[in-house]
């Protein structure tokens, strides 16, 4: 049985009730503040921070689940129930944040006695909320106060349905094929699924999704060119115009107002545009900064894209009888001679990797690392049969932490991997500690009835370190104030440090002798292989880099660079960064953004760049490890102490200057992907 209190019960969250709830949440809320500040003067941590952190907590707690059966459960009225949810939410931020009384409570505490005294994490709490009041216009007249709050509630409202119409949108289209013959080339696997797929649905034949492991399987694998077509186009139209669809879940008009929508408020607040807001809270100090970095990181990686792109259209030309290298062929072509060149298949490779077995390997990885114990408990009221929940204790036997973990694909579910809190770490000033909770979503390819039962992919072995070192930060924290315990208050372009940080030990033997058996013969990862893996990890790393760079660098001048009187300009932005940057053009009719919802759905708007900003960081403090030993203890005990268990209490530089010793160098970032430093 589980070790912590108060989990929410998913099989009690009744859609009808939701908004109900919400609202009377909300009321009582707004109550419960104003009563603090009748106080009128006074102000301490225990009459002002705590109590407000108790009713900020409180909202998290009910939100939190809603929000997540909202991505993982979705129906018509849960949908429904949400999004009246959000304008209740969205108005309540925003009038607290705009509270004169409130902002000016917090001033006076900032100038008492008491707020000298106190430690770093509370003082950060504190410093970071005067900004917050700031950047929800606390300072503005009404009218510009009101137009603030309206702006706020219609984000809201436009990011969600972003989302809702690219899940509707990618649910919409499949392709049913009945003559065996269309699918050569197909992994067994996923000729599994997809017969699982038609029978679901009582079909005869396979059934194709453009769920990503079922497109990704026919893009990567089929012969037959214009069947990868086909997936392909669907795929990339997704949500715009040019669906299959005819357009009924088109994004085009609510990524224009999203746009128009954030330019007005960074205006609003007194920021030339919208990168320059979003840039208020992260680690990269201009946007001169974050695009001399990522130009530069261009220039680095473009000798390696170009040779890379030279090698597959070679490949395509003389071995496949491909005379063009269409878009569709890319994965394909790839794959090929990428089994050409290193004998590496990843259908191979996959059978190594059961989920079961790479779970509890990662376990290993981490009990390894950070003297860890994670225990799977039982009787935990979870949204699906698939979804396991597990608890982590540490070297003393103190429970840190528990996870929700819902590994696979299916319908009704968000596509892509997150990791999520669900409950976060406080210390009342009773002195009771709550114990922090997370979800771990991803979409990996479900185990099938055909074969091939839950075998990962070595890119979804990945993905899941990845969301696990989210996962960790979150856990691990020894911070007790909320506003900066776990991922609170950490500079959005560092969060990704401890993520990435993860995925290197996919690649280490040490790591792999513990996440991979044989699904069959149970013998881990052999010597041979691994060589051929790690020789192929940079295979066609430079056109890589090179697209993440493409929509990191879309993303901030796309914000940046709004203009009022042109709109949005979307698909003439990113033809500009393409012809800039990018070795390779997508066809005309490519939508990417319509489904970019990172920075139309999510919270990576001119933001995107984090990514690559924190691999910095993250190869950075990896390369520690490579030289003092990938499991050694000291370094490992160090990480724990300054980033994991940090939380925002610090700046996200301060943090890792005291990680590493120094301030951080790219140049592990680039040997990492095999890139030599541009001149
Ligand atoms: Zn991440």
């Amino acid at each position: 049985m589980a070790n912590v209190n108060e989990l929410p019960v998913f099989s009690l969250i009744e859609p009808a009730h939701v908004v109900a709830d919400i609202s009377r949440l909300i009321s009582e809320s707004r109550v419960a503040v104003e009563s603090l500040l009748d106080v009128g003067g006074g102000y301490s941590w225990s009459n002002l921070i705590e109590p407000l952190e108790n009713i900020e907590d409180k909202i998290n707690k009910t939100w939190s689940p809603i929000g997540h059966l909202n991505s993982v459960k979705n129906s018509e009225a849960f949908r429904e129930a949400y999004n009246a949810c959000l304008p209740i939410l969205s108005e309540y931020t925003t009038d607290m944040g705009q509270n004169g009384r409130l902002f000016e409570a917090y001033r006076l505490f900032a100038d008492s006695e008491e707020y000298k005294l106190l430690g770093h994490a509370e003082k950060r709490v504190v410093e970071n909320a005067l900004r917050d009041f700031r950047l929800s216009g606390v300072h503005l007249p009404s009218e510009q106060k009101k137009r603030f709050k309206e702006i706020a509630q219609e984000l809201s409202r436009l990011g969600s349905r972003f989302q809702d119409n690219l899940l509707d949108a990618t649910q919409a289209w499949t392709k049913l094929i009945v003559d065996e013959r269309l699918l050569e080339g197909l992994p067994a696997t996923a000729k599994a699924q997809a017969r699982d797929a038609a029978k679901a649905k009582e079909l005869t034949g396979w059934l194709f999704t453009l769920d990503f492991p079922s497109y990704f399987a026919v893009v990567t694998h089929a012969s037959d060119r214009s069947l990868r077509e086909e997936m392909y186009t669907a795929y990339v139209t997704r949500a715009s115009e040019r669906g299959p669809d005819s357009g009924k879940w088109d994004n085009t008009e609510i990524m224009e107002q999203l746009l128009a929508l954030r330019y007005e408020e960074a205006r609003l607040l007194g920021y030339d545009d919208f990168a320059e807001l979003s840039l208020s809270t992260k680690m990269a100090s201009s946007a001169e900064e974050v695009i001399g970095f990522l130009y530069k990181l261009a220039d680095s990686a473009r000798p390696q894209a170009l040779r890379d792109l030279a090698e597959l259209r070679e490949f395509a030309k003389s071995q496949l009888g491909l005379p063009t290298l269409e878009a569709w062929d890319i994965a394909y072509v790839s794959e090929k001679l990428k089994q050409s060149k290193y004998s590496l298949s990843e259908e191979e490779v996959r059978e190594y990797f059961p989920a079961s077995r790479v779970i509890h390997g990662l376990f290993l990885v981490v009990e390894q690392l950070f003297g860890l114990k994670i225990k799977e408990e039982s009787g935990v009221d979870v949204w699906h049969q698939d979804v396991t929940y597990y608890e982590i204790h540490d070297e003393q036997g103190d429970l840190r932490g528990a996870f929700y973990l819902d590994l696979y694909a299916r319908s009704s579910k968000r596509g892509g991997a997150w990791m999520d809190e669900c409950i976060s770490r406080r210390r009342s000033l009773s002195g009771k500690l709550q114990i922090p909770v997370a979800f771990l979503t991803c979409n990996f390819t479900p185990p099938s009835d055909g074969g091939g039962s839950g075998l990962l992919r070595h890119d979804e072995v990945v993905t899941l370190f990845h969301e696990f070192g989210h996962g960790l930060q979150h856990m691990l924290t020894k911070v007790d104030c909320l506003g900066v315990s776990g991922i609170h208050g950490v500079e959005w372009d560092a969060v990704e440090l401890p993520s990435q940080f993860m995925e290197n030990f996919c690649w280490e033997p040490e790591a792999l002798k513990l996440i991979s058996a044989h699904y069959q013969t149970g013998e881990s990862l052999p010597h041979a292989l691994l060589q051929k893996m790690v020789q192929a990890r940079n295979f066609l790393s430079g056109m890589q880099m090179l697209r993440q760079i493409e929509f990191s660098l879309f993303d901030f001048v796309l914000h940046k660079q709004y203009d009022l009187s042109q709109g949005g300009q979307v698909y003439s932005v990113l033809q500009s960064i393409r012809e800039q940057v990018s070795v390779l053009r997508p066809p005309e009719f490519n939508r990417f953004a319509h489904s970019f919802s990172h920075i139309f759905g999510g919270g990576y708007a001119a933001g995107y760049y984090s990514y690559k900003w924190a691999e910095v960081l993250s190869s950075d403090a990896f390369s520690l490890f490579e030289e003092e030993g990938v499991f050694n203890k000291q370094c490992g005990a160090k990480f724990l102490s300054c980033i994991l268990e940090s939380g925002g209490t610090r700046s996200a530089m301060d943090l890792f200057v005291a990680f590493r010793g120094r301030e951080p160098r790219v140049d592990a970032l680039l040997r990492h992907n095999g890139i030599e430093a541009a001149a």
